[in-house]
């Protein structure tokens, strides 16, 4: 059995067994694959690198914190790891250990299946760590124009001065507390931090029905975090009227990805969807 997995420490919360298993048995390809969660230390992602050179590992999906030591650590990167400077999927090919980063297109992928193109278009991303990093790299190779709020104003500095100097644009960053300054300005408004996630920060939003209220009429309201689904900042978003995306979407697309570079075969996207949606109890 093939061995493929998602490492991340710690790993507990990961929803990604569950899309893949139900995706691989779909194509058929459940008794030659088996995906599982593994939880790795960071002092111990080389070592785990060297399992997927000896094919003791076949490819592996990446999480939090490894996503920049596995950028560092393997043989070769996609276009889209060296630019966003982070990997989330890890796949072997022509005997070398490589490495892509998938979020910035699944995220995109999950709007465009609502209908939503975001050329042209302002963008306000609220976050500056792994996530908004391949998002708003994606958004400047698109053309949307993107202001970064973070609550360290210096992380969404230097990764909105990176995307400037490397894709030629003229992003704009600023502290976390100015959302309201830019509600009334942009188009698309994204969550890219884990508040609202389950545990710590469930029921609290950044934004609240209030300010949504004041906000641009169409502004779409986006949130990456997926468990729950329904999240405090959506909630809020709708209360005011406005279009939500969920997390699910860019979750299925980012990992379709993967699956592809796994296993060659198109990912079964709607029946990953639904087994998450089950999972969820939705
Ligand atoms: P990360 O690299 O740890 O970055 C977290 C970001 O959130 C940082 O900018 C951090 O700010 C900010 N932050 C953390 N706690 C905060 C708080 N209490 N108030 C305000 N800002 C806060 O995490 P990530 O990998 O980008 O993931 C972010 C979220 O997206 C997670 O919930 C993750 O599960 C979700 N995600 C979803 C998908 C999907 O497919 N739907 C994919 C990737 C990630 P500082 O710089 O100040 O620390």
């Amino acid at each position: 059995m093939k061995k493929i997995t998602v490492i991340g420490y710690p790993i507990g919360h990961s929803l990604s067994p569950v899309m893949h298993n139900a995706a691989l048995v779909e194509v058929g390809l459940d008794k030659e694959f088996i995906y599982e969660k593994l939880e790795v230390l960071p002092e111990d992602v080389p070592s785990f690198i060297e399992k997927i050179r000896n094919r003791e590992i076949y490819g592996s999906n990446v999480t939090i914190p490894h996503k920049k030591a596995v950028h560092d650590n393997v043989d070769e990167l996609s276009e889209e790891a060296k630019l966003v400077g982070v990997a989330n999927t890890i796949y072997f090919e022509n005997k070398k250990v490589c490495a892509t980063s998938t979020d910035g297109i699944g995220c995109l992928k999950a709007l465009q299946e609502k209908g939503i193109n975001v050329n042209g278009k302002k963008v306000l991303i609220l976050g500056a760590g792994g996530a908004a990093r391949a998002i708003t790299f994606a958004l400047a190779q698109n053309s949307a124009h993107t202001i970064v709020l973070n609550r360290t104003i210096e992380n969404a500095k230097e990764l909105v001065m990176e995307v400037n100097e490397k894709v030629n644009v003229n992003f704009e960053f600023g502290s976390i507390m100015e959302i309201e300054n830019h509600l009334n300005e942009v188009d698309l408004c994204i969550n890219c931090t884990p508040v609202g996630m389950s545990g710590k920060s469930e029921g609290e939003t950044l934004i609240t029905t209030k300010q949504f209220v004041n906000a641009k009429k169409d502004l779409v309201v986006m949130d990456l975090v997926y468990n729950p689904l329904r999240t405090k900042f959506l909630e809020n978003a709708k209360s005011a009227n406005l279009k939500t995306v969920d997390g699910l979407g860019m979750l299925v697309h980012q990992g379709a990805v993967g699956f592809k570079l796994w296993t060659g075969k198109d990912a079964p996207i709607e029946v990953m969807r639904s087994a998450l949606k089950e999972h969820l109890g939705l």
